[in-house]
């Protein structure tokens, strides 16, 4: 643990014992719970604490926005299961770091944003401080948990609680707030090593019941037409081969969610996604591995459901293999909750299946692969066409090629249109590899993810944006530069929102969705000595892409796409008020 020398006085004789201020508890805490990096922002009263973290050995990756570093942090505890910290300044730099808090409480991903602030008394009196907030009271409403520490003796614990709230059943965002004076206090060196805590079993197995386990087997094996649903949370399980087994074992058809893709090889056989909308309606038992029945499964029921009406029963049964107890029946009911970690669950099917297993009828195979053989037929020819200027299509046809070639490559994907043609048409092909917009379906990850993929990973990053969507956090390239990571980034440049076709009826302005015409991103690139490509057909894209992964060098291609190409807000047209009524 490192210390403050001792003081020498005058005469030359050491006058105290070594003591330890709160920077170097906090560091100190944090090394001992194996963080070896934080995403931040530094600046006022936490300037130190990155530097002197920095010098102790932690990577200090410094982004432009907090937002971006939020963002990063969230997605870093997504990727390793360890929370990502995000470091921030007080107040503006606090709720710059907040959205990306509420992302990873809501998306179950692992992260603590550790901001600093003023002075307790002073906020409490609101007697206006320097960045007066009080920032915990702010805090909660979005985080799993919210923690302030006070004294330097309580620095161990906070980080304690930090770390167990964070990764422990339901992953979540949690907030630790620093006041600027505790930084500033000492204690003894040797006492403050003995209040630090290593935290054990951070995230305890939790082992489900038995007679849960028999219900949902029964379930299973009644069923004439199967699914299994993967999420995001059977990502983030880290069981990979378990899960593939019990896939493969099972015989069942699967879909997977949009970062559960890769899980097994998107081409893999029992691959369901070419037939969604066949097998939403269809199916009689379903089962949920990790993902939730929200908006983006229109919350089980419905005409995706094959229900008669919007909010009509479609007449599924439900299995939900989830680590939180209270996520069962949250939309419809669920026949079977089997209520444990992912690995545990998948385990425990998996043995009391030793004894012997139908797979689901031919009829059901049958009828879901006929579905797929079309529609990817279909797809293919919508993809071999080569029209000018580029379209989404022809332009991710060359992403697709790229990423089949690149499979440990991670993937960024944010935008609308960018974000939804891609799920689709871009295959995945090993766990973890696809991160994107989450649940909220949020812009702004973009870049954050970029910076926190590379640098958790070592590998090459793939980034499908949509114009709009890189807007957000378009100066984390200087970030992305400065590191010199192996990111290449894809602009989907169709001059909007949505497109780039909108005119202000006055003729006074641009329309609010409409972008400068023909912008060149890829000038913004060469800005920080990255590589700028602007690329007008699949053939220079092709070359481009293929160049920035040879070189691994920072690479902006600006995609230039049809601009009447794209629809209004992409595939949840039907959310959209104004939409709706067109
Ligand atoms: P998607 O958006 O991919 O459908 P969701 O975010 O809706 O996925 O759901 C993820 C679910 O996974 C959450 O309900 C969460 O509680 C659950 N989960 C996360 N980690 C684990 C785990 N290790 N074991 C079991 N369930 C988990």
């Amino acid at each position: 643990m490192g210390t403050i020398e001792p003081q020498i006085a005058a005469g030359g004789d050491v006058q105290q014992e070594p003591m330890a201020d709160g920077f170097q508890l906090v560091i100190d805490a944090l090394k001992l719970n194996g963080v070896d990096t934080i995403f931040g922002l530094p600046g006022i009263p936490i300037t130190d604490l990155a530097r002197r973290a920095q010098a102790d050995g932690i990577r200090v990756l410094a982004f432009r926005h907090e937002q971006s570093a939020g963002y990063a942090a969230s997605i870093a505890g997504f990727l390793t299961q360890k929370p990502g910290i995000c470091l921030t300044v007080s107040a503006p730099g606090f709720l710059n770091g907040l959205n990306a808090l509420a992302h990873a409480t809501v998306n179950c991903f692992p992260m603590i944003l550790i901001s600093g602030s003023s002075e307790r008394e002073i906020v409490d009196l609101q007697q206006g401080d320097y960045e007066e907030l009080d920032q915990l009271a702010i805090a909660r409403p979005v985080a799993k948990a919210a923690y302030r520490v006070l004294h330097a003796e309580d620095i161990g614990v906070g980080i304690a609680r930090a770390i167990r709230a964070a990764v422990s059943g339901r992953p979540g965002g949690v907030y630790l707030d620093l006041p600027a004076k505790l930084f500033a206090q000492s204690i003894d060196a040797e006492l403050g090593r003995k209040t630090l805590i290593k935290v054990v079993d951070a995230a305890p197995k939790q082992i489900p019941a038995t007679e849960a386990v028999a219900r949902v087997l029964d379930l299973l094996k009644g069923a004439q037409k199967p699914l299994i649903i993967l999420g995001k949370g059977a990502a983030y399980a880290q069981c990979d081969s378990e899960l593939k087994n019990l896939i493969e074992i099972t015989g069942i058809p699967y879909l997977p969610m949009s970062m559960a893709k890769g899980l097994l090889p998107d081409t893999h056989e029992q691959c369901a996604s070419a037939a969604r909308s066949f097998v939403l309606p269809a199916a009689d038992v379903v089962m949920l591995i990790g993902a939730r029945l929200n908006w983006l499964l229109s919350h089980g029921k419905g005409k995706t459901w094959g229900g008669k009406g919007a909010k009509a029963w479609g007449g599924q049964k439900f299995v939900q293999i989830d680590i939180s107890p209270q996520e069962a029946d949250s939309n419809v009911r669920v026949d079977a909750p089997l209520i444990g970690d992912i690995g545990s669950c998948v385990s425990s099917l998996l043995n009391e299946m030793k004894s012997g297993w139908t797979k689901p009828p031919a009829e059901w195979i049958n009828a879901i692969n006929e579905k797929k053989t079309a529609n990817v037929a279909k797809m293919s020819e919508t993809l071999a066409r080569n029209p000018v200027p580029m379209n989404f299509h022809s332009a991710l046809n060359v992403v697709r090629d790229i990423v089949r070639e690149n499979p440990e490559a991670l993937f960024v994907n944010e935008g609308a249109n960018a974000l939804d043609f891609t799920r689709s048409i871009v295959d995945m092909f090993r766990p973890r590899k696809r991160i994107d917009v989450g649940t909220w379906g949020i812009m702004g990850v973009g870049m954050g993810y970029c910076v926190a993929a590379a640098a958790v990973s070592g590998e090459q990053v793939i980034a499908v944006e949509g114009d709009s969507a890189f807007g957000f956090s378009g100066m984390e390239v200087e970030t992305i530069c400065r590191y010199n990571l192996p990111v290449c980034i894809v602009v989907m440049n169709n001059n909007g929102v949505y497109k780039g076709t909108d005119k202000d009826p006055t003729g006074r302005d641009p329309a609010p969705t409409a972008f400068v015409k023909g912008a060149r991103y890829d000038k913004l690139m060469e800005a920080f000595g990255g590589v700028g490509v602007q690329a007008s057909t699949p053939a220079e894209l092709r070359k481009a892409m293929a160049e920035a992964i040879r070189s691994k060098r920072p690479t902006l291609i600006n995609a230039v796409i049809d601009e009447t190409a794209g629809t209004e807000s992409g595939r949840i047209t039907s959310l959209n008020p104004s939409a709706r009524k067109k």
